[in-house]
């Protein structure tokens, strides 16, 4: 009796120790400061999701969201961290390290730009994510005419981008804005990017971000898209560069 009794509590003291773990991550993961993220950039380790993999149903699935950060961003992370070791990189920023993309292999290339640019991407991302600041929308008006012709130009970047790739609101050396769109992992960082400058707002438009739920309607998952963009740490983004 007595050992059937002291099973029971070691059980239920074990169960209850494994529940009290998971609320405990799950605290963690809500409570995470989008802030903290970007700093783990330049430790090059790999970030938390800064939310739960539902947080943005009914936009972007659950799986769709297990599988794209547990998998794929996961991997560039393991790749670029086993690219860069024992070369010159692992003491580099990894901003540094963008702006001599050209001298580095293409190993750094795609998968430092995939640890960097999924970061960006789930931290610009949450369910009525608000409206971007005054100075932001200013900025936007004085640059694209509109908010609908921004809208229309950073849509289509991500529509008209062949094969797989991203579009982004970025900031150049003169605190302008402008839209691009970059092939594979590349990131206006880089000094191959065709326009460069600072990222302040990241879609990604590989089929993996979107095929589960859209399959292959890419321009339906960048309708979207738009439900889920986190206007206050675009904001806080672009008021950190221009100020
Ligand atoms: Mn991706």
């Amino acid at each position: 009796m007595k050992i059937i009794t002291l099973t029971t509590i070691l059980l239920f003291g074990s169960l209850a120790l494994v529940s009290k773990e998971r609320s405990g991550e799950q605290d963690r993961v809500n409570n995470q400061k989008p802030e903290n993220n970007m700093n783990t950039l330049n430790k090059f380790e790999f970030p938390q999701l800064p939310y739960s993999y539902d947080a943005l149903e009914p936009f972007i699935d659950k799986l769709t969201m297990e599988i794209h950060y547990s998998r794929h961003h996961k991997a560039y992370f393991d790749n670029f961290v086993s690219a860069i070791k024992g070369t010159e990189m692992e003491s580099m920023k990894i901003e540094e390290i963008f702006a001599n993309m050209s001298k580095y292999p293409a190993a750094v290339r795609n998968n430092g730009g995939g640890f960097y640019n999924h970061v960006i991407y789930w931290e610009n991302m949450k369910v009525n994510g608000g409206a971007p600041s005054s100075k932001l929308q200013s900025a936007i008006i004085k640059s694209f005419g509109s908010m609908e012709e921004f809208k229309k130009l950073f849509s289509d970047a991500g529509k008209t981008r062949f094969g797989s790739g991203w579009a982004w609101l970025s900031v150049d050396d003169k605190g302008e804005l402008f839209v691009s769109s970059t092939p594979n992992q590349d990131n206006p960082l880089m000094d191959v990017a065709e326009k460069r400058g600072t990222p302040i707002l990241g879609m990604d438009v590989w089929e993996h971000a979107y095929y589960l739920k859209y399959q292959n309607k890419r321009p339906d998952y960048i309708d979207a898209f738009w439900s889920v963009i986190n206007w206050d740490v675009v904001s806080k983004r672009y008021e950190s560069l221009v100020k």
